[in-house]
């Protein structure tokens, strides 16, 4: 079998390079190769099951934490893979094995990267610089929030921007008033949270809006972007002939022709049990920032000895994430009676995103769509009236539980740098996806306990503000790799990274890694709509070279 372009994934990069190239070469021949199986999406049926057998996503304390609908085999479960290091990094629930890759369940917050973060050495001395800047991915980020449908707020001057969003920002709710009000009177800065969940628009468009039933993990409507239903509107109307994708198959291994040619993958059917080598003109490893490296790890040969790519040893290297810290303190009277309206946070402060705070490393704030709530002795709540009245509670009950003593939240995301101890690397033994298990070895950093201890003193003067007491960490430091980065680092040479500005591998001329591994450095913010403006940056770049 010979195909012009291989693309390893079918997650959010892998869909918008073939949408991208499809839309412009319709007739090109691409094989999208997936190691999970399919799960239902848009599915009335699902969503009705969530509201009769009352087990949607507020059930949990997260929506992340509830996989209520089906069992979910395709997730690494605890004791999978193995983390060393003196950092927990654990990869359970931090992503997806699955058409549609990790946006299957992604929360869908879509931030662009400042300029700022592009120049990091730069700036700090501590990482690399990007290969690129901010005004050449500029339109491509424009691009990106049209093809992920991102609401936000057009006049937000946090990021430059020179096309408005495809659907205005949601309005903030009235629980945001009192992170609201603290911020200003902090003078921090704050914005709508850009959100990928489509709006109402003047132009026609083939996706239902949000209608806020925060059910979002399986949207009924498709209203959250999830690369699956845009790979399955692909496959069934694109009308593209020689497109395809078999899911069920790992690819374990990509050949050489020489020391500059990629050839070939070589998979797995999971599905019969047999292997099978598939020749490509251009090959994309778009596998997530995990299994990229570890695919070029260990496809070792004569001409890449220690894995293609990685003469200078830097492959599965640098690895980081973004650690999330979840904040709360008690306020004594709810005396508007606030409670989540949203299954998606609508405020965010990028007030210690900026320059000034690049050195010590950034951070966001969010007012989550869990706070305020409710905490009972006997079981944990959030004021969500339903659940009260589940709980057999009365009216008067109710109303007195929601206007006393609630707790207010305040959570968000650290930068960490890059250092090249901190790596991920193939384990031996092999998992249930017929794939090879990860090994990360993480250390975080001696001043990151300085600067968290920095942004736990920040969120205690939020709370003080709103005349609530009692900081605490609400969860434990999660260092979960939902943002797994930087293990394929892109560099202006092959001394300090892997890919070069177009995200082909240093001294290939036709292998390119398109996921979060390519990053230089990944800022304060959810890495997601970087990653789609690169994919279509990629795209742009193959139709070209075709
Ligand atoms: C619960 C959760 C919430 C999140 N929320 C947000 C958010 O709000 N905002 C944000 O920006 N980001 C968020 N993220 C992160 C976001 O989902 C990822 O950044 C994004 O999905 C990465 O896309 P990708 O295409 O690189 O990889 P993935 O979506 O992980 O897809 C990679 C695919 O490659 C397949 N694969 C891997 N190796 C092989 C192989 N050898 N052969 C064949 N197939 C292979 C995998 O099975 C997988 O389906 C969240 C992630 C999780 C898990
Ligand atoms: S809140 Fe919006 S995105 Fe979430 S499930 Fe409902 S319609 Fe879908």
């Amino acid at each position: 079998m010979k195909r012009d372009i291989v693309i390893i994934g079918s997650g959010v990069a892998a869909a918008a390079i073939a949408s991208k190239i499809l839309n412009h070469q319709p007739a090109a021949s691409i094989l999208m190769l997936e190691a999970g199986g399919r799960v239902k999406l848009r599915d009335f049926a699902l969503f009705q099951n969530y509201l009769l057998t009352n087990k949607l996503p507020a059930d949990s304390r997260s929506i992340y934490d509830s996989f209520a609908d089906l069992p979910y085999a395709d997730r690494d479960k605890p004791g999978e893979n193995v983390s060393l290091g003196t950092t927990l990094i654990p990869l359970n629930g931090a992503r997806l094995m699955v058409l549609g890759g990790s946006t299957v369940h992604w929360g869908g917050w879509s931030f662009r990267l400042k300029p700022e973060d592009f120049k990091l050495s730069t700036n700090t001395g501590k990482g690399v610089d990007w290969a690129i800047d901010y005004q050449t991915l500029e339109p491509y980020y424009c691009e990106a929030e049209h093809y992920i449908g991102v609401s936000g707020d057009s006049g937000d001057t946090v990021t430059p921007r020179t096309r408005d969003y495809p659907f205005r920002e949601f309005p903030f709710t009235l629980e945001d008033s009192l992170h609201i009000e603290s911020f200003k009177k902090l003078g921090f800065g704050y914005s709508h949270l850009p959100i990928a969940r489509h709006g109402f628009s003047n132009t026609i468009s083939s996706h239902a809006p949000c209608q806020t039933t925060g059910t979002c993990k399986y949207c009924p409507f498709g209203a959250r972007f999830a690369a699956a239903n845009h790979l399955d509107d692909l496959r069934m109307y694109g009308g593209y002939p020689n497109f395809t994708i078999q899911h069920n198959t790992v690819v374990e291994e990509i050949s050489m022709d020489s020391k500059s040619r990629a050839r070939a993958v070589r998979i797995f059917n999971k599905e019969n049990s047999t292997r099978e080598t598939v020749e490509a003109e251009t090959i994309i490893i778009a596998s997530g920032a995990i299994e990229s490296p570890k695919l070029l790890l260990r496809s070792v040969s004569e001409f890449w000895k220690n894995g293609i790519g990685n003469d200078n040893d830097l492959v599965g290297r640098n690895f980081i994430t973004h650690p999330y810290f979840s904040y709360k303190a008690v306020l004594p009277e709810n005396d508007l009676n606030l409670r989540p309206e949203m299954g998606f946070p609508t405020l965010v402060s990028r007030h210690f995103d900026s320059e000034a705070e690049q050195g010590a490393g950034k951070f966001i704030l969010v007012n989550p769509p869990s706070s305020p709530f409710v905490e009972s002795s006997d079981n944990v709540m959030k004021p969500d009236v339903s659940l009260f009245m589940k709980a057999g509670k009365t009216r008067e009950e109710i109303a007195g539980l929601l206007a006393g003593r609630v707790n207010v939240q305040i959570q968000g995301l650290i930068e960490v740098f890059s250092e090249h101890k901190n790596r991920v690397v193939n384990s031996d033994k092999r998992n249930r996806f017929g794939m090879l298990e990860t090994v990360v070895n993480f250390t975080e950093d001696e001043e990151f306990k300085e600067r968290i201890n920095q942004v736990k003193a920040t969120a205690d003067k939020i709370f003080e503000q709103m005349g609530a007491a009692d900081t605490v960490e609400e969860r434990p430091l999660s260092w979960r790799a939902d943002h797994a980065a930087c293990t394929a680092r892109m560099s202006k040479s092959d001394q300090t990274g892997v890919v070069d500005r177009n995200l082909k591998i240093h001294g290939i001329e036709n292998l390119y890694v398109c996921s979060n591994a390519s990053f230089a450095s990944s800022g304060a913010v959810n890495p997601t709509l970087t990653l789609a403006a690169l994919s279509l940056r990629l795209g742009d770049h193959l139709v070209k070279r075709m």
